[in-house]
């Protein structure tokens, strides 16, 4: 397992040590392939409609597939014809991290996985869904993992 905690070897990337299933970028381009990588470390969005978990209406779980940590469910994904998977709220709170994006000259708020810090994508507020959160979970499919639901006895 992960033994070990290295202090950051460069005075700039402190932050990726507070993440309790954090690895070091060498690690991650060993265990994720050049896509995963390129959204869940370095923030890529996958292109509208291409991911393989948008149009899923099965019953199951959603979790990072970077560290395997259960982050959505079914229960909570909702069409919001956008292109990407869509929630209207994450399996709990404490799950993803929430933090202010300043790129592209707007101001979004990332998504990201609490266990591990990669990147999921973006949730946006106040769009008129009609959902119980007016939340919207943007989330690229290759961020995530799909386990369907165990079929009842
Ligand atoms: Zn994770």
């Amino acid at each position: 397992m992960f033994g070990f905690t290295r202090p950051s070897d460069s005075a700039d990337s402190g932050e990726q040590t507070a993440y309790p299933k954090a690895r070091t970028d060498e690690q991650w381009r060993e265990v994720l392939s050049p896509q995963e990588y390129q959204v869940l470390r370095l923030a890529g969005t996958e292109r509208a409609y291409t991911g393989e978990h948008t149009g899923n209406h099965e019953v199951g779980v959603y979790s990072c597939r970077a560290c395997g940590t259960e982050l959505f469910r079914s229960e909570q994904k909702f069409d919001s014809h956008c292109g990407w998977p869509s929630f209207y709220s994450a399996l709990a709170g404490d799950r993803v991290e929430e933090i202010e994006d300043r790129s592209f000259g707007s101001v979004r708020t990332e998504v990201r996985c609490a266990a591990c810090g990669s990147h999921m994508g973006h949730v946006f507020a106040g769009e008129g869904y009609d959902t119980p959160t007016d939340l919207r979970y943007c989330i690229n499919s290759i961020s995530m993992r799909f386990e369907p639901a165990a079929p009842e006895a």
